[in-house]
């Protein structure tokens, strides 16, 4: 965790101060100023640069969760989706130039299982040199050649815009669609040749000279708010077991089967499972509606029969009845949906 509050000096030395500034919240304290982190590459960097690094340290990599924050305008702002503080899961990769294509590999076949288990239908695009550029011809055309054969590696069919890169190094980057059809880009991974050296970090060559690390940037699913946003839309709620916040709800029929609810419930839950119960004095047809309406993947009705038998009445989301069945060929169901992540409740 890297703090949420830089001197001004950092950013200035970064470039966000004259780039990125107006998008930044801003502090004051003992006459400084200083600026609220809308991303935390400035951090990780000075986090490398703490202590000599030798070759032998790279790949190096740092990850970090905290929240960031960004001064969009009010009219902008909408739900999850765009917002001003969210958290990344950011993470950036120290590597040395002939370490790009391995470790863009690795990042894209992490993709590909994350997006993979989600369900999201996904393309990915490569953006080259763009007109204006920092560094190298060479260290650029060797960049983007790394990032080809890491995604022909990764078996990661791709689109090619061309001159679309960032001024300080080509990138990748992911487009998830959701159920509705619109757009979300989200993973990125992006090579950097500038920051190491504005913020002097370095690490010691194998033949004793110094170099400054190529920085990787790295964002899976970007920012977690607005994928949840996105998860909780393509699933118009109904999330899948495996995601559920509530995977069931117990309810019983009348009180006489109130402890027997909130020991079945409790059985579940020691085995791991996101389990509620609902207990109130109400209807149990007016219990079923109102759970339903939230869309839990299961409610478990239990009545004196369930009780005295030991067992549980299920509804599956969507209104079918499953029948009657043990607490423990439930939580076998249970267990089956998470593992196969299926949408929708068996
Ligand atoms: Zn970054």
């Amino acid at each position: 965790k890297t703090p949420l509050i830089f001197n001004r000096a950092l950013w200035e030395t970064s470039g966000h101060w004259s780039h990125y500034r107006q998008n930044m919240f801003l502090v004051e304290s003992e006459g400084e100023q200083m600026g609220v982190k809308s991303m935390n590459c400035p951090g990780h960097m000075l986090v490398f640069g703490s202590q000599v690094r030798s070759y032998r340290d790279l790949p190096l990599r740092l990850h970090e969760q905290t929240p960031l924050h960004r001064n969009e305008a009010s009219g902008v702002l909408s739900g999850l989706t765009r917002v001003r503080q969210f958290s990344q899961d950011d993470a950036h990769c120290f590597v040395t130039e002939e370490q790009i294509a391995s470790e863009v590999e690795q990042l894209l076949k992490l993709v590909q299982r994350v997006y993979g288990d989600f369900g999201l239908e996904y393309t990915a695009k490569l953006s080259t040199r763009p007109e204006e550029f920092l560094g190298e011809v060479a260290t650029w055309d060797h960049a983007e050649a790394a990032l080809k054969q890491a995604l022909e590696a990764a078996g990661q069919p791709y689109d090619l815009n061309a001159g679309d890169g960032a001024f300080y190094g080509p990138k990748i980057e992911y487009t998830l669609k959701d159920a509705l059809g619109r757009q979300w880009q989200c993973g990125t991974m992006q090579v950097d040749f500038n920051t190491a050296e504005r913020l002097g970090a370095e690490y010691v060559a194998e033949d004793n000279s110094r170099r400054h690390p190529v920085m990787l940037h790295r964002a899976i699913v970007g920012s977690l708010e607005r994928f949840i946003g996105i998860l909780i839309e393509h699933h118009a709620g109904a999330l899948p077991m495996w995601l559920a916040p509530v995977q069931a709800v117990v309810m019983n029929i009348t009180d006489a089967q109130a402890e027997y609810a909130a020991s079945v419930a409790e059985t579940l839950r020691k085995q791991g499972f996101r389990v509620q119960t609902d207990l109130r004095n109400e209807k149990i047809n007016y219990k079923i509606r109102e759970n339903s309406l939230q869309k839990i993947p299961y409610l478990l009705v239990v009545g004196d029969k369930e009780r005295q038998a030991g067992k549980v009445a299920v509804r599956a989301r969507g209104g079918a009845d499953t029948g009657v069945l043990d607490v423990g060929a439930f939580a076998a169901r249970l267990s089956e949906d998470v593992a196969l992540k299926r949408s929708n409740p068996q």
